[in-house]
């Protein structure tokens, strides 16, 4: 654990107390703090106080005494509206910070040679920290991993020179993060999303330009025009700026030529590395990841031999494009991940023949934005909730059943994949649908499809057991 220090003899008000805000609770504790801790719900208090972190209810404290407020990332900061403990703690002129900013303040004084890499984007966060870490373990570097991704970021190792922190932050967390001060900031892409939380594009947007504008380097994606001006107007401030694409020659920075991955330094290109062959990092979208993850790991030392032999390593994410089985031409894919349309793009756009799991709970939009990859879908396998609306839109364009279970769309479309004779046919569970009507999350649907695949007679796992 990471005891947050630099807190030591200071009252502290905290305010969440699930996974992560007891977490940071026993943290600020460890540091030396005088924390009080409170939650809207009566049972999660019941749990801290059982574990022996102090609580007290925060409408009746004396605010005045607090010299910070530490706010889960889950509890709204500004929008729709902010919380009462954050109207409190600005009437009493306290700080708001979360987890994030105690892990940048405690690095500062504790090992500010340790390298921070941080990670965050609308899209491919969790991939992209997952991948970075993987590379610096498979080179022998002391990694730590967490954040938004696994563990919550005090429960880390503690701060030593020389060990390597790859933190995935959410726009929520770096909202509560002012000073977030990584030796690499990645920002991966920016699309519309959360827009709930953070009012407009444009204030969502500047949250996530914090993390990069902290960082010794800024990586950037380019490839979206919110990022582009981003990475403009950082450059022209003097920041140290490294863009990164997944379509575009760039004149300086790393960008994707198909499956290679080739650096650009004032217009001349060469070949660093290569995603060919690698499964786990199928798609245009991995290669904005992968690139993004070669990019902060050269930044803290890493040779290009290897990185390579990290990205050919990596076993990729559960339920983001996993590869579970295969069955002699068909191979059987979880995207269990993928909640909405949006989402299941890549992984439609990564594979030519389809036969496609798709339904659940139906998100606004529908399946519409799809239609441009209708062609590569033999045939659609529709389950839950959403599987009218779903073959209303799919309509003549593509052959469909309604299936009703996961079940029984799996076996169906195993079943007409393994007649298929035109070359390696896709089982893909995408289902651009949440899974609440069927199932409790994403996790249990794509855990299902994994069983049922497996137990399919002739289906070799791939990735072992999980
Ligand atoms: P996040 O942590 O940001 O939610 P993940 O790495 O968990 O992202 O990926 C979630 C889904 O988003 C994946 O299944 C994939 O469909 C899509 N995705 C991943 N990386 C990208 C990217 N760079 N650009 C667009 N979509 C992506």
């Amino acid at each position: 654990m990471i005891s947050a220090s630099a807190f030591a003899g200071k009252r502290v008000s905290l305010f969440g107390l699930g996974g992560s805000g007891t977490a940071t609770a026993r943290a600020l504790m460890a540091g030396g703090a005088n924390v009080v801790a409170w939650d809207d719900n009566p049972q999660s208090v019941a749990s801290a106080e059982a574990e022996g972190i102090p609580t007290g209810d925060l409408r009746s404290a004396d605010w005045n005494t607090f010299s910070s407020f530490v706010l889960s990332p889950g509890v709204p900061l500004t929008h729709p509206k902010p919380h009462w403990t954050v109207e409190l703690a600005r009437g009493a002129g306290v700080e708001v910070i979360g987890d994030i900013e105690l892990f940048a303040r405690e690095r500062i004084v504790r090992a500010p040679d340790a390298p921070f890499i941080a990670i965050t984007g609308t899209n491919g966060k969790s991939t992209t920290t997952a991948l970075t870490a993987h590379i610096l373990k498979s080179a022998g570097r002391d990694a730590q991993m967490g954040g938004n991704i696994g563990r919550a970021v005090m429960t880390l190792d503690a701060l030593a020179s020389g060990r390597h922190y790859v933190v995935e932050c959410s726009s929520y967390q770096i909202d509560l993060a002012p000073s977030v001060n990584p030796t690499a900031g990645v920002l991966l892409n920016l699309t519309p999303d959360h827009l709930d939380r953070h009012g407009t594009m444009q204030h969502y947007a500047s949250i996530k330009e914090r993390l990069v504008a902290g960082s010794d380097v800024a990586i950037i994606g380019v490839d979206d025009s919110w990022c582009a001006q981003i990475a403009d107007r950082l450059e022209r401030v003097g920041k140290d700026v490294i863009r990164i694409s997944k379509r575009l020659p760039l004149t300086d920075g790393y960008f994707a030529n198909g499956a290679d991955l080739m650096e650009a330094v004032h217009g001349r290109y060469s070949r660093i590395g290569f995603l060919e062959g690698i499964g786990s990092l199928r798609g245009q979208h991995n290669a904005q990841n992968a690139l993004a993850a070669v990019a902060a790991c050269l930044k803290v030392g890493l040779d290009l031999g290897e990185i390579q032999s990290g990205l050919e390593s990596f076993p990729g994410l559960e339920h983001r494009m996993e590869q579970v089985g295969r069955k002699g031409h068909v191979l059987f894919v979880n995207d269990s991940k993928a909640t909405n349309a949006d989402a299941a793009a890549p992984a439609l756009s990564s594979f030519p023949r389809i036969y496609w799991i798709a339904g659940g709970l139906p998100k606004e939009g529908g399946i519409e934005p799809l239609r441009g990859l209708f062609s590569r879908i033999a045939k659609a396998y529709l389950i839950g909730e959403a599987a009218p609306a779903f073959s209303a839109t799919l309509g003549e364009a593509v052959p469909y059943e309604i299936s009703g279970t996961l079940a029984a769309a799996i076996e169906h479309a195993a079943h007409d994949a393994e007649q298929d004779g035109s070359g390696e046919a896709v089982v893909l569970l995408s289902p651009a649908c949440a899974s609440f009507d069927q199932f409790k999350n994403f996790e249990v649907r794509g855990e299902a499809f994994r069983q049922a695949a497996h137990a399919i007679k002739g289906v070799t796992p791939i990735g072992g057991a999980r």
